[in-house]
């Protein structure tokens, strides 16, 4: 009986961008290796998005939820980043119980916009002002971690912070192409020390 459930979920196809095996650059798992899947499909349209190539998932292959889990797996990862695009845009429920039984802990990276779905270890939450998060999925947050351009962006992270639980951990994140956040993020933190500091510590490396 389980074997046909975990056959029916192998068989759910996602529209995958790219799959692979890194270390996570950012947030509170920075520096540990972490397998990364990216799903196509995004509606929250951040003009500085990074991974615009991501939004259109007709133009990404429906890929086997099998085929993922197995290449994850293989790889002796310990957990797998879910991230997009917009992954809640899918019904992440077969994708991460299949991990999640193969031995991986699961983590997403979602702006929040639509209803959180699967069994996830680990919530990281970007709230996105093109696209609000929902008030629904804040009790689920383990990490708050807010790209930051200009003030605005630090007053919209407070905003974010308030609907948290208590024990989230809470992140300013300087937009890459924008040095001048990083003045800007550190006097905030240095005033307020609730908040830490997420770089983007794979692109130092330049790793993906
Ligand atoms: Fe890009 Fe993420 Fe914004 Fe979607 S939510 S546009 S993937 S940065």
């Amino acid at each position: 009986m389980e074997k046909a459930g975990n056959l029916e979920m192998d068989a759910v196809e996602y529209p995958l961008v790219e799959d692979f095996y890194t270390i996570q650059g950012e947030g509170a798992h920075t520096g540990r290796a972490a397998y990364f899947i990216r799903t196509a499909g995004c509606d929250v349209n951040c003009w500085w998005c990074d991974v615009k190539e991501s939004w259109d998932e007709e133009k990404h292959p429906m890929t086997r939820t099998g085929d993922i889990v197995k290449r994850a797996v293989d790889s002796g990862a310990e957990f797998a980043v879910i991230t997009g695009g917009e992954p809640l845009l899918h019904n992440l429920e077969p994708l991460s119980v299949r991990l999640k039984q193969e031995g991986l802990d699961v983590h997403i990276e979602t702006s929040g916009s639509s209803p959180l779905s699967g069994q996830l270890d680990w919530v990281t939450l970007s709230p996105k002002r093109f696209k609000k998060p929902l008030d629904e999925n804040f009790p689920y947050v383990d990490e708050l971690k807010v790209v930051v351009l200009k003030n605005k962006d630090i007053e919209w992270a407070e905003l974010n912070a308030k609907k948290c639980p208590p024990s989230t951990q809470l992140l300013l994140q300087p937009e890459w192409e924008t040095p001048s956040s990083v003045k800007l993020i550190v006097d905030y933190v240095k005033k307020n020390p609730q908040w830490g500091i997420s770089l983007q510590t794979h692109k130092f490396m330049n790793v993906p």
